[in-house]
């Protein structure tokens, strides 16, 4: 089993290459911004709950994420790997997904950090919002804010992981997607 997190900020291109990832690896994929959206979408006391928090750019608690991980990965645990997708985003995520992994007699084996610059970010969130509809996606205060709370809050958890010695850094801009996912994919096959 290999699990790797897929590590940026927001509008980084985590969830278009983890979904490559996923198909060529066989690969587990879960992104909590996914799963939050799809409770929105149900109309769930969590979704109700995890609306408003979003639509703010701020980040919902950190035991709402970690059950949901929690549970995926006790659904999926004889998988070939996992892929996490938006978590962890503070340290105190990073902590519990070591217990997690723990659980299943496994670790996190590789981090990889796709490096963009703040106003390709905004830039490309912006387009992603026409696209998509995403409420979070469309304002632009709101994006920087979800900016901020990458670099204050989620930041440090490359540093945790870089003292593990397990952070790989991916150029992710300036070539087309294929391009870029191309070096994701050796980045990948080295952990
Ligand atoms: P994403 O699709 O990963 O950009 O996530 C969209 C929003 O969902 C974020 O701006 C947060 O409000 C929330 N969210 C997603 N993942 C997490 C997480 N691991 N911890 C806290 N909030 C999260």
């Amino acid at each position: 089993m290999k699990n790797i997190i897929i590590f940026g900020a927001p509008g980084s291109g985590k969830g278009t290459h983890a979904a490559v990832l996923k198909e060529n690896f066989n690969l587990k994929h879960v992104s909590t911004g996914d799963l939050l959206r799809a409770e929105i979408k149900h109309g769930t006391e969590l979704g109700l709950k995890a609306k408003d928090i979003i639509s703010q750019g701020k980040l919902v608690s950190d035991s709402i994420v970690i059950g949901m991980i929690t549970n995926f990965v006790k659904e999926n645990k004889d998988c070939n790997g996992f892929i996490f997708d938006g978590f962890p985003r503070t340290i105190a995520q990073a902590e519990e997904l070591d217990k997690i992994m723990a659980t299943i007699n496994s670790k996190i084996h590789g981090v990889i950090f796709l490096d963009v610059e703040k106003a390709e970010l905004i830039k490309r969130i912006l387009f992603r919002g026409k696209e998509s509809g995403r409420a979070d996606d469309q304002d632009e205060s709101i994006i920087e804010n979800r900016v901020s709370v990458y670099n204050k809050d989620t930041s440090p958890v490359k540093e945790y992981y870089s003292k593990k010695n397990i952070v790989k850094s991916v150029h992710a801009q300036g070539s087309s997607i294929e391009e870029i996912y191309k070096r994701v994919e050796v980045v990948y096959k080295s952990i």
